[in-house]
């Protein structure tokens, strides 16, 4: 079995190489540990935030103009509905990350964000509570991913387009040869001109030692119901954002009467994704229910469903998307970061640049693993 490009792991990022790899009329062969669309690594739980007046950097924003054009072409391609502009609040200190740094990811790019005073939010979204001591800014072009749907309609195009999927089957190890990799799994070994490598929270244990220092987080999502007395306006609801003094919190609509909250600072340290434990019960939920009482009175501060879900973490919070220092045929993508399933479009479209070409022009250089060296 000899194919121009492997992929191993088939979550956010690697679904979408795969897609782009097949667009591309290369012979593919995706593998995944677990099924399609699955629930055990970092790309679930019914959406995903997209916004483009970034406040983590500025540089990313021309990655996420290329990454909303590509994932408005997916649904075009696929006849389906994944990204749903209901527009991003967020709300905290005014010299706080958030709300700096999205005004001023806004302002650098030429992108229209709303500054709100908190009375005036609070009139207009019943549901949630907004401190007077918080900045609150509307970004109304911004909105939700389908995470489970994007994921799956990247293979089904990318089979759709020849490519070889294979599902439940673990790679044990790849080795270099002078011209290929050769890839192995219990069932079969594999070679290909050059592999692709999006292992999410497992990207350790593919890559090896010679990765820049990577911290699994343990999260959790848990869903809430809302009370059927507040539920006035509760269709217009944007996903909202709050930076507060026990962390960063962030939630969405995701029924017609029910909200996922999660948080995104601390979380519990993971030593093996395999075996996540209850750590991230233990250690997020007390915090995200406090959370939900204080900032979402309108809602059943118990959640009814939870779901554990793990953040891959750069030493510096930002994406590693680079050849590996072994060989130019190896190509990955990780330290995500707990933000990167919006970019997972245009992740794909680099990674399928770097594996068929070397180089990509996309603007992914401050990504480069080179900034540890
Ligand atoms: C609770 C939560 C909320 C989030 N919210 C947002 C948000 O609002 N906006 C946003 O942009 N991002 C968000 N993120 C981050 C985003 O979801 C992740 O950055 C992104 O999904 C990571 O994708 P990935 O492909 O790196 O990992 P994954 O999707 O986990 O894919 C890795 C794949 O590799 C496979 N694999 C690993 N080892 C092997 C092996 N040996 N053999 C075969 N297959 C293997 C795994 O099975 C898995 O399918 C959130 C993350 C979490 C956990």
């Amino acid at each position: 079995m000899n194919y121009d490009c492997m992929v191993i792991g088939l979550g956010g990022m690697g679904s979408s190489a795969l897609y782009h790899l097949a667009k591309r009329g290369l012979r593919v062969c995706g593998l995944d540990q677990f099924g399609p669309a699955h629930a055990q690594g970092s790309s679930h739980g019914n959406f995903r935030i997209f916004r483009k007046a970034y406040f983590e950097h500025p540089d990313y924003v021309p990655l996420l103009q290329a990454a909303e054009e590509l994932w408005r072409q997916l649904e075009s391609e696929t006849k389906a509905s994944l990204y749903h502009r209901i527009g991003v609040l967020l709300s905290g200190p005014a010299d706080g990350e958030a709300v700096s740094g999205t005004l001023s990811a806004a302002e650098q790019h030429g992108l229209t964000v709303e500054a709100i005073a908190p009375s005036e939010a609070a009139r207009r979204w019943p549901l949630l509570r907004f401190p007077e001591t918080h900045s609150v800014v509307l970004d109304a072009d911004a909105g939700i991913l389908a995470v489970e749907h994007c994921v799956a309609r990247h293979l089904q195009r990318a089979a759709d387009l020849g490519a070889e999927t294979c599902f439940c089957e673990p790679v044990r190890g790849w080795r270099l040869n002078s011209n290929s990799v050769t890839v192995t799994t219990d069932k079969a070994t594999r070679t290909a001109d050059t592999v692709v490598i999006a292992g999410g929270a497992w990207s350790r244990s593919l890559l090896g030692a010679k990765l820049p220092q990577l911290q699994v987080l343990h999260k959790l999502q848990l869903w809430h119901t809302v009370d059927r007395s507040s539920l006035s306006g509760f269709s217009e609801l944007p996903a909202f954002y709050f930076e507060t003094k026990t962390g960063a919190f962030y939630g969405m609509r995701t029924g017609p009467a029910e909200v996922k909250l999660a948080r995104h600072t601390l979380g519990a340290k993971l030593t093996d994704p395999s075996n996540p434990g209850d750590a991230a019960s233990l250690e997020e939920r007390d915090p995200c229910v406090e959370f939900a009482r204080d900032f979402l009175p309108g809602i059943v501060a118990q959640p009814f469903r939870t779901s554990g879900c793990f953040y891959t973490k750069s030493p510096d919070g930002h994406f590693i998307v680079d050849h590996a220092p072994e060989s130019s045929r190896i190509v990955y993508a990780t330290g995500f970061s707990g933000h990167g399933f919006k970019f997972a479009s245009v992740m794909g479209a680099a990674l399928a640049d770097l594996a068929t070409m070397g180089r990509t022009n996309l603007p992914i250089d401050f990504l480069s693993a080179r900034r540890f060296q």
